[in-house]
């Protein structure tokens, strides 16, 4: 089973190199983002706890945000076939807990993607995008706010991974093609492994 994490700050790029992934190696898209969008538009209760986190800038609490990809990987038989989590794990609670859910399916994280780029870059693509999106979190102060949640809580993941191997830095910058080529053979030297 071929699960990969696509990694990175607010704005690296995660989403659109995910779609490519998809396509390519025909895995199941785990996008805690967009699943935390679809319960704000819906309206449900989760949507209002995550839509007050959200704004802010600020994490959802570790112990919901695990529940919430728990209940994913049990209903989700599809996603036997491999995942490729994007935005998740952003803590090391979470990448402990997404060690442990992968073990009871006899299976682990094969391959960290690291989408590098720097600050000044991702805060012009996140204003950019903030013109269209229509997301409550893409304005100047929050992505500021985002960002600094990234550096302190999200980037030590990267030694977390790191230390078993897992991780692989790729260059966030340049083209979507040939940022995904490089993906790509990342991936099927892992694979062949
Ligand atoms: P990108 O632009 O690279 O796709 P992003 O940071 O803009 O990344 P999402 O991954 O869609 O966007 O996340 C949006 C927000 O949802 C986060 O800022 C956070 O509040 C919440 N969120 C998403 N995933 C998690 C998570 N694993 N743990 C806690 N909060 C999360
Ligand atoms: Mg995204």
């Amino acid at each position: 089973m071929l699960n990969l994490v696509i990694f990175g700050a607010p704005g690296s790029g995660k989403g659109t190199q995910s779609e490519r992934l998809i396509d390519e190696y025909g895995l199941y898209h785990i996008s805690t983002g967009e699943v935390l969008r679809k319960h704000i538009s819906d309206g449900t209760e989760l949507g209002k706890l995550a839509d007050s986190y959200i704004s802010k800038g600020q994490l959802i609490p570790d112990e919901l945000m695990i529940e919430i990809l728990a209940d994913i990987l049990e209903n989700n038989p599809e996603a036997e076939k491999g995942i490729i989590f994007d935005g998740f794990p952003r803590t090391i609670a979470q990448a402990e807990a997404l060690n442990k859910l992968l073990q009871k399916h006899g299976s682990e994280v094969t391959a960290v993607l690291g989408l590098e780029v720097d600050d000044d870059e991702l805060i012009d693509r996140l204003v950019k995008r903030g013109k269209d999106s229509g997301r409550s979190d893409d304005n100047p102060e929050t992505i500021k706010k985002r960002l600094d949640v990234y550096h302190s809580t999200t980037s030590p993941l990267r030694e977390f991974y790191q230390k078993v191997g897992t991780y692989h830095p790729i260059k966030g910058t340049g083209s979507v093609e040939d940022i995904f080529e490089d993906i790509k053979s990342r991936v099927n030297s892992v694979k062949e492994k």
